[in-house]
């Protein structure tokens, strides 16, 4: 399915869609997104006009699609959703425009991958809320303009430098997601836990928060498996031993790396004496599609300090030595 996302498995967001935040207020962390949106959407509101476009940019499993969701709540406006590239061609956006009604939010995720073609069909609808669609063919051809309703687009990349300035141009409210603290990570667990009614000691909501890569779909992830070993292996409790033990058996360590994490690490030591590796050779070798390594693997392992970008190529910290439990070989250059 070319249009899966490389971090989102099938299905995986359903089982928990009672978990996602519905307000601002019980959103958690991205407190300066949280509360520039909250301006712009009262003042939206007040002006009784569509909010201005917004573009969410950061790692995947950050809350980009949510925080789209509750915009369109607390705007009291339709949500409607597509992505990059399931709009092939200018008519299927053009189809989604034509129907949107007034103020509407409308969620396009992935839109760094959009069609050259449907993203020139964008530039008038987001600046003038006009589309000009290309009706016939050849010398029958002609143009006609059909006006739309005012509209907020909210679009959601996790490839800021993959968008063409003229797109990135056309967004008043460019906003970037950060990963989570271990403290934020530990309200969300907390909060998942009592959704899903399972008692839970503080220690153990916190091994997941400690453990869960920044990431809240990770940790919701997580934290359904650690309810499944306490289930049938404990007695129900959802304690720290249990959640070490669970993460431990499903592969992720103490700093929440899981295994292609640390295949990447160890790739980059053993075969590479540390770097610098570009990134093309480490998606041959890691058997990764070149997307998942940027998307997925690697902001974690940058903002962890795990690894660093030069120009000519990635290089393993010192820390990430230590992560390893090797020593960082002596360069004739340091
Ligand atoms: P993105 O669109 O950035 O990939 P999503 O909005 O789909 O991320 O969020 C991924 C999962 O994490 C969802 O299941 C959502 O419920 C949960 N989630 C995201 N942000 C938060 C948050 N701040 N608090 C609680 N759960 C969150």
């Amino acid at each position: 399915d070319p249009t899966l996302r490389p971090d989102r498995q099938p299905g995986e967001d359903s089982p928990d869609r009672a978990l996602r935040p519905k307000i601002l207020a019980e959103f958690i962390g991205q407190q300066e997104a949280r509360a520039n949106l909250a301006v712009f959407i009262e003042s939206a509101k007040r002006r009784g006009d569509a909010m201005d476009h917004v573009l969410f940019h950061g790692p995947p499993g950050l809350g980009k699609t949510t925080l789209a969701q509750i915009m369109a709540r607390e705007l009291g406006v339709n949500f409607r959703m597509t992505s990059g590239p399931v709009l092939a061609r200018a008519g299927d956006l053009a189809a989604i425009l034509t129907n949107l009604e007034p103020r509407d939010v409308l969620f396009i995720d992935e839109i760094h991958r959009l069609n050259p073609a449907v993203e020139e069909v964008l530039y008038p609808a987001l600046e003038d809320f006009e589309l000009d669609l290309v009706i016939g063919e050849g010398p029958a051809a002609r143009t006609v303009r059909i006006e739309l309703q005012p509209f907020t687009l909210v679009g959601a990349t996790t490839r800021l430098g993959l968008l063409t300035t003229p797109l990135r141009d056309r967004f008043g409210i460019p906003t970037r997601l950060q990963f989570y603290t271990v403290a934020e990570l530990h309200e969300i667990v907390t909060r998942g836990a009592r959704m899903l009614a399972i008692s839970t000691e503080a220690d153990g909501a916190l091994e997941i928060a400690r453990r869960a890569r920044g990431t809240p779909r990770i940790a919701g992830r997580l934290l359904r498996r650690v309810v499944d070993f306490a289930l049938v292996e404990g007695d129900g409790t959802l304690t720290r031993s249990i959640a070490d033990s669970a993460l431990t058996r499903l592969g992720v360590d103490h700093l929440g790396l899981d295994g292609a994490d640390r295949r990447y690490l160890r790739l980059m030591a053993e075969n590479y004496a540390g770097g610098p590796v570009g990134v093309e050779t480490l998606s041959a070798a890691l058997s990764e599609s070149r997307d998942a390594i940027e998307e997925v693997i690697e902001p974690f392992l940058l903002q962890q300090g795990l690894i660093a970008r030069t120009p000519r190529g990635r290089m393993l910290a010192h820390k990430g030595w230590a992560h390893l439990g090797l020593e960082a070989p002596r360069r004739p250059d340091q």
